[in-house]
């Protein structure tokens, strides 16, 4: 099988400028297993509580998401997590976070998830990330690794051993300067790669993403969108669309990373229309393909540098 994700399966609790949710479905393999589901099939590893809706557990099994690998602790509560975004709705605060099952989440990597060529290894505390690498026998052709400031907080020395194993490291701007401890981006990008990643990605919420590798980098473009509803989520969808075609297509070079990114961009702008994860239970290929052509469009210009 392909692509392997391990994050976490939550419920959360949004408060927007312009609106507030009850405690919804989220988490971060939940919201990768609902976009990469579009491109390839996927064999995930969590941990939920019996409060966890076997809905949403059906629904993603309807969508080809192995779930052999999520744990259902019958006696505990999911993880939740609250947060409220500010009015530029880029940024937020989080107002809770009880790790409940994740706590003591010790992932087992089932033998039919062995030999998977792509690892997604979704916002989770690092030594959770690190026991699913080392389960591995095989190292996979591709290992992405997403984080947030948490984990930089609790356990920066867990989070840099798993850094020396990962190929690809997405994190956040703001998450980016945390790392590092410098402001520049470019000088960031330098040495958070000189920790492990060889490849880079800097996500900037509504303006956009860049790609570091070596001395290169590549910008895409945030959708400009009249209404950004949730941006929950949004980072997990793009990690999801980059890996999804990436896994889809086979091919890890430079070039078919800088599309991955402009898939995982297009995936994103669905994420935020919604709340949750609702809208990405809507689109279908059609969606997802006039939407990567509105892309195509957005940075497609000709310029004559002769003369
Ligand atoms: P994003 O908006 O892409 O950063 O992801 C938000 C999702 O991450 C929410 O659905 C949360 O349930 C989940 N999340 C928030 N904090 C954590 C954490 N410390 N560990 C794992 N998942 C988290």
């Amino acid at each position: 099988m392909s692509l392997l994700v391990v994050g976490s399966m939550a419920f959360d609790a949004i408060e927007t400028p312009f609106g507030k949710s009850d405690k919804i479905v989220g988490g971060a393999a939940t919201y990768i297993a609902w976009c990469a589901s579009n491109f390839t099939s996927v064999n995930q590893i969590s941990v939920v509580g019996g409060d966890f809706p076997q809905e949403e557990l059906d629904a993603l099994t309807a969508r080809n998401v192995s779930l052999e690998g999520v744990q259902i602790k019958k006696d505990e509560k999911s993880f939740f997590w609250a947060g409220r975004y500010h009015l530029d709705m880029n940024t937020r605060d989080t107002l809770a976070t009880e790790l409940n099952v994740l706590g003591s989440f010790e992932p087992v990597v089932p033998e039919s998830y062995q030999n998977c060529e792509f690892l997604m290894l979704g916002n989770l505390a690092p030594a959770v990330q690190l026991s699913v690498i080392e389960q591995l026998k095989q190292k996979p052709k591709l290992i992405v690794m997403d984080t947030m400031n948490f984990w930089m907080n609790v356990a920066m020395e867990d989070l840099k051993k798993v850094l020396q194993k990962v190929d690809v490291l997405l994190v956040n701007d703001s998450e980016a300067r945390e790392l590092s401890g410098d402001y520049s981006l470019v000088r960031a990008a330098k040495s958070i790669m000189a920790m492990g990643p060889k490849y880079l990605i800097i996500k900037k919420g509504e303006h956009g993403a860049l790609l570091f590798y070596d001395d290169k980098v590549f910008f895409a473009p945030a959708l400009p969108l009249e209404e950004v509803f949730d941006p929950t989520g949004a980072g997990d969808t793009f990690a999801g669309g980059f890996i999804g075609h990436l896994a889809k297509t086979k091919d890890i070079s430079f070039e078919n990373m800088k599309t991955a990114i402009i898939v995982g961009s297009a995936m994103a702008s669905f994420c935020v229309e919604k709340f949750g994860t609702e809208r990405l239970r809507e689109i279908n290929k059609n969606d997802i393909d006039e939407r990567l052509q509105e892309f195509v469009q957005l940075v497609n210009f000709d310029i004559d540098l002769v003369g």
